[in-house]
């Protein structure tokens, strides 16, 4: 590995002095040079010859930022310069951090700055010099590890624009009204597979894709500088339950017309697998509702409060048992009600939503009342959070009570982090104390694996690929695929880290 001198470079424009060379041990190999300017805040330069680069900046390179998501899983954000104007690509929480550090907080009162303290939102102050640059925050669909540090972080940009679909702009002004928190910046909600235009040099167009949650998009950027795909994130579903299939035919006209840069999401890419569509889940969870025997006993479904397709199949399902279902807690009112509104989803005739505590115990009075055997109970606390439903539940805290044969079915994986299995344990063990059948994984991931990203590359022939949404020791698999496919490390596949910028010619 050459290693590069301040002084064999000399200073180039911005005073930045290219002065150490790193170089990753996993890819200590010759030729895959890593440099890195030690002032802040730091760049990749993926160009071998600095001054070639530097040089060249006049002709609009692209320059992306990981703000968050590169180094580890959790407060998704890129932020992507061309020129004079910056987007910014996802505002995520790093939803750990964040339930570690509000349990007990009044979610409103809380400041971006105690929450970068604890490492729960992205760092804008990697970008500060860029922050009166930023024209439009595009997030790429509703979940809070995408857009749940907006209600936060939003303040530090009063001039740009909230581009998303409409499900998300739903989901994002619900969060503002149910903090009573007043959002100043515009929300453009804009049609999947519909381009708008942000400003004279760059639009942004949302490509219809399938995930876990409703109206997921693929983000492309349309700039001077080339197209940039923001793949973050995704499945390729072809038998969706609710909603159309992703709109691959659209990829592969931007393919066509030629990428630069695909960000993609690498947190299952060390699966050998195309991940299962939706219409699986379905499967399954009707061979455990209609098929075990549960007569007179309680079944009580849990699953992300987002997950609207799964929760359709969850009321088809009470449907044909014949069973009354209710939805109990404050989040599934929130996204059922969001996905009503645009109408993706009618529940109104078919589910009784609670969410407030009076309500809570006026049902659950009437369900003991009626006999919990003819109730289909959707509720949240999937992940075994001590303060949702399913917890307050089965510690007898609400007015019901558990008895032997009482089925309970997790629709839904564990998060793999500590506090997650921890909660679920100790639920779990509460349940199985009571006697309750348990039903776990009744799932599939809503995250591309591998065979989806080889098809996705495929489908786009980017010239760049930069893996996000993890680590390293998720980042690696991706790079392994893309060298598979013809791609070389840190010529045309980059490892990005939180905090760094690469720039793209
Ligand atoms: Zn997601």
């Amino acid at each position: 590995m050459k290693k590069f001198r301040p002084d064999e470079l000399g200073s180039g424009p911005n005073g930045l002095v290219p002065a150490q060379v790193r170089m990753s041990n996993w890819f200590n190999t010759p030729g895959n040079q890593v440099y890195r300017v030690p002032c802040r805040p730091h760049f990749i330069l993926i160009a071998p010859n600095l001054f070639k680069l530097v040089n060249n900046l006049s002709s609009m390179p692209i320059e992306i930022c990981g703000i968050g998501g590169f180094s580890e899983t959790g407060k998704n954000s890129t932020a992507i310069r061309i020129d004079d104007e910056v987007v910014i690509l996802d505002m995520g929480l790093h939803m750990e951090n964040y339930i570690r550090y509000t349990k007990d907080e009044d979610i409103s009162a809380l400041t971006y700055e105690e929450l970068l303290e604890v490492n729960a939102v992205p760092n804008y102050r990697l970008i500060d010099e860029w922050r009166d640059k930023v024209i439009a925050i595009v997030p790429g669909h509703g979940h809070l590890d995408h857009i749940g540090a907006v209600l936060f972080s939003i303040k530090l940009f009063p001039h740009a624009s909230i581009v998303c679909t409409p499900f998300t702009a739903e989901v994002l002004k619900s969060i503002f009204a149910d903090e009573q928190i007043k959002l100043s910046n515009k929300i453009i909600s804009l049609n999947l597979n519909s381009t708008y235009k942000l400003s004279e040099k760059i639009s942004v167009e949302l490509v219809y894709m399938t995930h876990s949650i409703p109206h997921t998009a693929m983000i492309v950027l349309h700039t001077p500088s080339g197209k940039i795909v923001y793949a973050n994130d995704y499945k390729f579903d072809n038998h969706p339950v609710l909603g159309q299939k992703p709109n691959i035919e659209r990829l592969k006209e931007i393919g066509e017309e030629g990428v630069k840069v695909l960000i993609v999401e690498a947190l299952y890419a060390h699966e050998h697998k195309k991940t299962p569509s939706e219409a699986v889940a379905q499967q399954m969870l009707k061979d455990v509702m209609l098929g075990v025997h549960a007569e007179g006993k309680a079944i009580i479904a849990t699953t992300f409060s987002s997950h609207l397709a799964r929760l359709k199949s969850m009321v088809d399902l009470g449907k044909k048992l014949n069973r009354r279902i209710v939805f109990l807690g404050r989040s599934l009112s929130r996204y059922v009600i969001a996905g009503q509104n645009i109408q993706i989803i009618d529940f109104k005739s078919e589910v009784k939503l609670v969410r407030n505590k009076d309500k809570l115990e006026k049902i659950l009075h009437k369900i003991n009342k009626d006999g919990k055997g003819k109730y289909l109970l959707v509720v949240t606390g999937h992940q075994g959070e001590p303060k949702a439903i399913l917890s307050r539940m089965a510690r007898g805290e609400l007015n019901f009570r558990f008895t032997t044969g009482d089925v309970v079915i997790f629709s839904c994986s564990v998060i793999p982090v500590e506090l997650n299995r921890n909660n679920r344990d100790v639920l779990e063990r509460e349940l199985k104390n009571k006697g309750v059948r348990i039903f776990r994984d009744i799932h599939v991931s809503g995250h591309a694996a591998r065979e989806d990203h080889r098809d996705l590359i495929e489908f786009v022939r980017p010239k760049h690929i930069i893996p996000s949404h993890g680590g390293q020791d998720k980042a690696v698999h991706l790079v392994e695929l893309a060298e598979e496919m013809g791609y070389e490390i840190n010529k045309s596949v980059h490892l990005l880290e939180d905090g760094k910028r690469i720039l793209i010619k």
